[in-house]
C-alpha cells in the first residue's frame, strides 16, 4: 500500500505505518497465530462496507440500507457453511474470544460447568483463565496432558466428564501440536450428556485446506474459531453450528444483541474473500505444506537433540522446551531471536517450573512463512540456524552471521 493520502495528511501516522511494514517485510515471522492477508483481503478491509450499520442479521436489520450488507453477509455464511460442512454460521463475532463468550453465555447460566484444557497445558485464555469474565460467571473444570506423552489424556478427560457431567466440554488449543481425535471426544460426551464445542482458532485454516479432520464431521455440536490465523482472512471470529437450530438461535441473540452493536461488514466482506481464497485448491497445498514445514523443522530439532513437547508435531507449531534445551529462559531466546530478526513468542510449558512472563518454552509455527513461500528445504536450514544461534547465545559474531542468513533467507521471498 501507498497510503498516499495518510502521508499527505498526517504524516506522524505514515511513519508508524511505514516502520510496521518494514518490520513485517524484513523479519521472519514465526508467531504461530499471525499471518499475512492477501492483497484481496486487505481491499475488502478498507471498503465502504467500513462506514455502514448492520445490527441485526441478513434479512432483519434496525437499519436502511441493507441491500449490500445482506449479499456480502449471506455470502460469508454461505462459504463457511460449505467449507466447514456446518449447517448454520455466525460470522458476527468481532474475535475469537467475544466468540467463545457469545457461546458461553448463549448455553450456560453462571455457575455451570465447562470441561476445558489449562492453560498451561496449551488452553486458551478463554477455555478459564482466572483473570477473565468467563471464570468469574462459569465454573471452569481443567483437564490436562499425559505426563509421560506429553499428549491429550481421553481417560482422564473421561473421568473428569462422568464425575463432573459439565454442560460443556470443550476441544481446541493455542499450543498443543499433536492431532485431536474428535471422536474419542465425541464418545465421552455421550456418556456425561454434555454440549461438544470444538475451539479451532488455531487450526480453522488446516481443516478448510483438508489437511486436519473437521471436528463436525466426527459430531461435535459446534465449533468457534478466529478468522485471521491459519485461515487467513481479517481479525474476526465465527461460530459455526453443525445442525441444532435450537442452539443456534442461542447463539445467535447471544452475540448480539447479547454482547455485541453492529458487526463489522468491512471485516465480514473481507471474511467472505478470505473464504472464497480457502476454496481453491492453492489453499489445499497451502495448509500441507503449513504442516511439512512444520516436520521438517522438527525433524532437525529430533536430530539436534532439542527437546520438543510431546517429541514433535502433527500441526503447525512446535513447542520448544528451551530451558531443558539450551539453559536459556523462554524470555531470554524470545529476544535473542528478535535481534537475528525471528519473532516466536515465549511460552509456558506443560508442567512449567517458571513463571508466565519468564518460562522455559518458545512456541513456534510456520503459517505466516509458508504464506511467504518458504518450502521444506528453508525450514530444515530455518531450523539449523536456530540451534546455532541459541547453542551460542554469547557469540556476537555469530548472532551477526545468523542474522545475515536471515535476511538472505527473507529475500529470497520478499512480497507479503
Ligand atoms: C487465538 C485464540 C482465541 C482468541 O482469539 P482472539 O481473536 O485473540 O480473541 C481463542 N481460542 C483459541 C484456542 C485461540 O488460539
Amino acid at each position: 500500500m501507498n497510503f498516499k493520502n495518510i502521508k499527505k495528511e498526517d504524516e506522524e501516522v505514515w511513519k508508524i505505518l511505514k516502520g510496521e511494514e518494514k518490520r513485517q517485510k524484513e523479519g521472519l515471522e514465526l508467531v504461530p497465530s499471525e499471518n499475512y492477508i492477501s492483497p484481496a483481503v486487505k481491499e475488502a478491509l478498507a471498503s465502504d462496507f467500513s462506514n455502514k450499520y448492520a445490527e441485526g442479521r441478513p434479512g432483519r436489520r434496525y437499519y436502511g440500507g441493507q441491500e449490500f450488507t445482506d449479499a456480502i453477509e449471506i455470502l460469508a455464511q454461505n462459504r463457511a457453511k460449505k467449507l466447514f460442512n456446518a449447517k448454520f454460521v455466525n460470522v458476527q463475532p468481532l474475535s475469537g474470544a467475544p466468540a467463545n463468550l457469545a457461546v458461553y453465555s448463549a448455553l450456560l447460566k453462571p455457575g455451570d460447568k465447562i470441561l476445558a484444557m489449562d492453560l498451561n497445558s496449551g488452553g486458551h485464555l478463554t477455555h478459564g483463565h482466572p483473570m477473565t469474565l468467563s471464570a468469574e460467571l462459569y465454573n471452569f473444570i481443567p483437564y490436562s496432558l499425559n505426563p509421560k506423552t506429553e499428549r491429550l489424556d481421553y481417560g482422564e478427560i473421561e473421568r473428569l466428564a462422568l464425575k463432573h457431567k459439565p454442560k460443556i466440554i470443550l476441544a481446541g488449543f493455542s499450543a498443543y501440536p499433536r492431532n485431536i481425535d474428535w471422536k474419542k471426544f465425541r464418545k465421552i460426551a455421550d456418556k456425561s450428556g454434555s454440549i461438544l464445542m470444538a475451539d479451532v482458532a488455531h487450526i480453522a485454516g488446516l481443516i478448510a485446506g483438508r489437511a486436519l479432520d473437521n471436528p463436525l464431521d466426527f459430531g461435535f455440536d459446534l465449533m468457534t474459531t478466529t478468522t485471521h490465523k491459519t485461515l487467513r482472512g481479517p481479525r474476526g471470529g465465527m461460530i459455526l453450528v453443525r445442525e441444532d437450530e435450537e442452539i443456534f438461535k442461542k447463539i445467535n441473540l447471544a452475540v448480539f444483541p447479547g454482547l455485541q452493536g453492529g458487526p463489522h461488514m468491512n471485516n465480514i466482506a473481507a471474511l467472505a474473500v478470505a473464504l472464497g481464497e480457502a476454496q481453491k485448491p492453492a489453499f489445499k497445498k497451502y495448509a500441507r505444506q503449513v504442516i511439512k514445514n512444520a516436520q521438517a523443522m522438527a525433524e532437525v530439532f529430533k536430530k539436534e537433540k532439542v527437546k520438543m513437547i510431546s517429541g514433535g508435531t502433527d500441526n503447525h507449531l512446535i513447542l520448544l522446551d528451551v530451558w531443558a534445551s539450551f539453559g536459556l529462559s523462554g524470555k531470554e531466546v524470545e529476544e535473542l531471536l528478535d535481534k537475528v530478526g525471528i519473532t516466536t513468542n515465549k511460552n509456558m510449558i506443560f508442567r512449567d517450573t517458571r513463571k508466565a512472563l519468564d518460562p522455559s518454552g518458545i512456541r513456534l509455527g510456520t503459517p505466516a512463512m509458508t504464506t511467504r513461500g518458504f518450502k521444506t528445504a528453508d525450514a530444515k536450514k530455518l531450523a539449523k540456524l536456530m540451534v546455532e544461534l541459541l547453542r551460542k547465545a554469547d557469540d556476537l559474531k555469530n548472532i551477526k552471521r545468523v542474522k545475515k542468513e536471515i535476511s538472505f533467507l527473507m529475500k529470497k521471498y520478499p512480497s507479503l
